[in-house]
């Protein structure tokens, strides 16, 4: 970002290991340094209101469109990604504006309330939506430039400013973001600072909202540091998710389903399929069909695009784990009836269908985020649900039936937080429905219609009289035993819910001042 930086970190492609760029690495100085320039700026922008903030997005939309094929080539050079993959993170960006700024007005909108009871019938309230002056996103590298758009995205158009910390991984399509931001001639309210875990560190340090995304593990730290300077986090966490697969599915489409639910972004993604329930009497058919077709992909170094469906992984360090969880389950009787190992090639890794899978497995029990489909055979939907929720997990799941009706009643029994019932990844492109993890899976959701926005702001509260108003009010200062009482009994003929504890009160009052009350 802006502003000389001491040192520096190299940002290489996990294909070939060429050197794409030197980032500045941001000390926690310069992080607080940038949260105090945007505090200085947010002001005037949350005075825009929704409209005109909407307006600036709507100019970054066109932009993200515009810019289109080279985001694609920045985050699939970083990533390693295929092209079929990296070209639909732009767009989906776009479209994301085009949902938040269209209802940034009717979400934010101040709510006139009634009152609650008599005590407050004499004023006019209303609920305001105002921002945390300055948001602090920290992301992953999974989807380098979606990531760290669907949560800067609506916090800019809550009318926060925001401090984006991209994953040290791929930082570079997260840079392009505030390029197209500076470029589009927007208001100085998003800055990037670009480095690894101490620059997200001191982000936490600053910010007002910590919007985090990322391991369980470092979301736990998050929250830690969040907790100790009470200031208010949402956390988009780790996953295994789950599908399950009835005996009167579509064999197909289930098939086909699983493999690119499993598979999509070489299994790098939070809501991957990670497991896989298949009813008995389905089971060896399914096996057979998915690993025909897991076999088939085309899988390697893109040489020209779309000449792959699966490709590289974003670390060496992720493709280790991936191969750590494989070798153990094979090592405990598990058999892998294709792929199974690294290709040799940078961080590359075949694509592996496991059966003879237990669920003491490393490949069920931890997040693997990478290209396995570990098959385990269930007796009926019963099994199935009891083993989809023995995790300590509990993002998603899938499951995949001709049943819809059946489908939705056992979905209610998945302790996850969306369930796709003959697809993969639904919920997280239907922006008006929560996307958010239970149990170590997160806390808080993103999206979920105008949560998605006032998730960003705090309620404030504003009262006003509605009539002409007193010198001061019987319960002002100075307190004497005739308005006290008058006081006193007001309220319990307020509260009181039946006649004889209303009326007799109010009778008694009259007999003021000195009167004894009941
Ligand atoms: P990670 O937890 O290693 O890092 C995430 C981000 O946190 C990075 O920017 C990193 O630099 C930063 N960070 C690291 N230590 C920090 C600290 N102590 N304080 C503050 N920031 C710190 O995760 P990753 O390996 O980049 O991403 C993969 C993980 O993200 C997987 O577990 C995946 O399931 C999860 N993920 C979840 C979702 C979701 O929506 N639930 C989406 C995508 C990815």
């Amino acid at each position: 970002m802006d502003g000389p930086t001491t040192s520096t970190f190299e940002v290489r492609s996990p294909v070939d290991g060429r050197l794409l760029a030197e980032v500045a690495d941001f000390a926690p100085a310069q992080v607080a340094e940038a949260v105090t320039t945007l505090r200085t700026a947010q002001p005037a922008w949350e005075a825009l209101g929704p409209k005109g903030r909407a307006r600036w997005m709507r100019r970054l939309r066109d932009w993200l469109l515009d810019e289109a094929e080279h985001l694609a080539d920045v985050l699939q050079a970083e990533s390693g990604k295929p092209r079929a993959e990296a070209q639909l993170e732009a767009p989906w960006m776009a479209e994301l504006i085009n949902y938040f700024a269209d209802h940034a007005r009717e979400f934010l909108a101040d709510e006139r309330v009634g009152s609650s009871g008599l005590l407050s019938a004499t004023k006019r309230m209303v609920k305001v939506h105002r921002p945390y002056p300055v948001v602090g996103v920290i992301s992953p590298w999974n989807y380098p430039l979606a990531m760290p758009g669907m949560d800067v995205i609506p916090a800019l158009l809550a009318g926060s400013a925001v401090l984006l910390k991209p994953s040290e991984v791929t930082p570079l399509s997260a840079l392009e973001l505030a390029r197209g931001w500076r470029e589009i001639g927007a208001p100085p309210v998003l800055a990037v600072a670009t480095g690894s875990a101490p620059a997200g560190q001191a982000l936490v340090d600053v910010v007002d909202f910590v919007q985090f995304t990322g391991s369980t593990g470092t979301g736990r730290l998050v929250a830690h540091r969040a907790v100790d300077r009470l200031v208010p986090y949402s956390l988009e966490l780790g996953g295994k998710d789950p599908a399950i697969v009835l005996a009167d599915a579509d064999l197909d489409r289930a098939v086909a389903g699983v493999a690119w639910g499993a598979l999509f972004n070489s299994g790098q993604a939070c809501v991957s399929i990670e497991r896989v329930y298949v009813e008995d009497s389905i089971h060896d058919s399914f096996v057979s069909r998915l690993t025909t077709l897991v076999d088939g992909l085309r899988h390697g170094e893109e040489k020209t695009p779309y000449a792959v469906d699966t490709a590289a992984m974003a670390t060496m360090a992720q493709r280790n784990l991936v191969h750590r969880h494989v070798t153990e389950a094979l090592a405990s009787g598990a058999r892998a009836l294709t792929g199974g190992r690294p290709t040799g090639v940078g961080t590359g890794y075949r694509p592996t269908v496991l059966v003879d899978v237990d669920h003491s497995m490393t490949c069920i029990r931890e997040e693997t985020f990478g290209p396995t489909i570990p098959v385990i055979r269930v007796a009926d939907a019963d099994e199935a649900v009891r083993l989809a929720n023995d995790s300590s997990y509990g993002l998603s799941a899938t499951i995949w039936t001709r049943d819809l009706a059946r489908g939705q009643s056992i979905a209610r029994r998945l302790d996850v937080g969306a369930v796709n019932i003959n697809d993969a990844y639904a919920n997280l492109f239907a922006l008006t429905l929560p996307h958010g993890g239970w149990k170590t899976s997160g806390s808080g959701a993103r999206f979920g219609g105008a949560h998605g926005l006032r998730k960003y702001t705090r309620q404030q509260a504003i009262t006003t009289p509605r009539f002409p108003t007193l010198e001061r009010e019987p319960a002002w200062f100075p307190y004497s035993r005739r308005r006290a009482q008058l006081t006193r009994h007001l309220f319990h003929a307020v509260a009181a819910r039946d006649l004889r504890r209303r009326i007799p009160r109010i009778v008694r009052s009259r007999r003021w001042p000195g009167a004894r009350s009941g």
